[in-house]
């Protein structure tokens, strides 16, 4: 970087973690504790993520994927099953389905919402469907009222891959706060963080007791020296190192939500002025839609990539990128479909299948969000962007 930048122009990553000194004291004091693994601070985060989600049995685990893995197992979904989920999504969504033996079920998505199109999940339903594995992108719900009465009418369990989703509503009500199993990921990037770590939602006491199993080996304690295993499971316990994190972040979701509904906010008046909407670059849909309230986890653009009109090995949005980074501004990529990845194309998938999740996959841009970015961030992102794709595409 070029030392006539000042340091308010450093570089602005994507996305970047805010641990404050209360949080980093709380590990220092389980560290000196004498119990570091779970224990009192995996317990209280739970009780306070379970009053988060209106009472609703929460039991916590090592990170969002072996979250949505305890979620396939509670919900008995194996060999022979099939789940319905979107390819626009972060890969360990339709590994997870894999890993318990099941079959991923891909199906296109709405390209204005960007999440699962629930006509389509309507359309793939088939004798051996189990489960729908909505991803609410970006933080955003789908038609919730919709997708719970597609799964009573075939009697499907859904699990809801939340992990982007933590305070996001639906008609006011908490994601998570009701339906059936809600997985949450504290994972390092999502709005809360114990830098790895995740939640499950659960219906009863009898899901949270097999959770509770399964993600310590199946193993059953009893009286002073009983130990026994009805099925076996595996090491998927949350640290109070990292409990102490997730508390200490807990106590700032109100304050973190509102910043980045504010700073979504700013992005949509800095697109305008800057003439992103002219250029061809599709916004989000805008703040609170219709009846679904996102968490702005992400604030993602769609570039016009059929219009590139520079040279780059790797084409379009990789040249925007790489001149934006240029520029001071760190972008991300999520997701490529992944039902183009080479494994899944092993298992039969094919370009053309789905269209939308296609075209969005190629153009979709990740611009930075987070808390601690101040609105001039937001609009520098914006010119930025603006002059980049002015030269870039015609
Ligand atoms: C982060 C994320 C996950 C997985 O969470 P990890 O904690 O990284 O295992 C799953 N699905 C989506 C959509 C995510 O964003």
């Amino acid at each position: 970087m070029s030392a006539s930048v000042s340091p308010a122009e450093a570089f602005l990553p994507f996305v970047r973690p805010s641990i404050d000194e209360a949080a980093i004291a709380e590990v220092g004091k389980v560290l000196a504790s004498g119990w570091i693994t779970s224990g009192p601070k995996m317990q209280a985060f739970e009780e306070a993520l379970s009053a988060l989600f209106g009472g609703r049995p929460v039991r916590t685990f090592a990170n969002g994927s072996a979250t949505m893995e305890i979620a396939l197992r509670i919900a008995d979904i194996g060999p022979g099953d099939e789940v319905i989920t979107t390819p626009i999504t972060w890969v360990a969504t339709a590994n997870v389905v894999l890993t318990v033996g099941a079959r991923p079920v891909f199906v296109d998505i709405d390209p204005r919402t960007r999440n699962i199109d629930l006509d389509a999940v309507e359309a793939a339903i088939t004798p051996r469907t189990r489960a729908i594995m909505p991803v609410y992108l970006s933080g955003l719900p789908v038609d919730m009222e919709r997708l719970y009465a597609i799964a009573a009418r075939h009697q499907l369990r859904v699990i809801e891959d939340a992990a982007q989703a933590i305070d996001s509503r639906w008609r006011g009500q908490r994601i998570g706060a009701f339906g059936d199993l809600a997985s949450f990921s504290f994972q390092a990037n999502k709005n809360i963080t114990c830098v790895e770590g995740g939640c499950l939602v659960m219906n009863s006491p009898e899901e949270a007791l097999r959770a509770e199993r399964l993600r310590l080996q199946g193993v059953i304690r009893t009286g002073m020296d009983g130990m026994d295993v009805e099925e076996p499971g595996g090491k998927f316990n949350l640290t109070d190192v990292n409990a102490a994190i997730g508390l200490a972040q807990l106590a700032h979701l109100d304050a973190i939500t509102a910043r980045r509904a504010a700073l979504a906010e700013t992005y949509f008046r800095c697109a305008e002025a800057a003439g992103l909407r002219d250029l061809g670059i599709g916004l989000p849909l805008p703040l609170d839609p219709h009846e679904a309230t996102t968490n702005w986890h992400m604030f993602q653009v769609v570039l016009p990539v059929e219009r590139f009109a520079g040279e780059h090995p790797l084409g379009a949005r990789a040249a925007v990128m790489e001149a934006m980074r240029e520029q001071g501004v760190g972008t991300g990529v999520h997701y490529p479909p992944v039902h183009l990845f080479s494994y899944y194309r092993s298992l039969g998938w094919r370009e053309g299948m789905l269209p939308h999740a296609e075209r969005i996959g190629r153009g979709i841009v990740t611009l930075p969000m987070f808390p601690a970015m101040r609105d001039a961030d937001v609009e520098r992102v914006c010119a930025t962007l603006s002059k980049t794709c002015k030269r870039l595409f015609k």
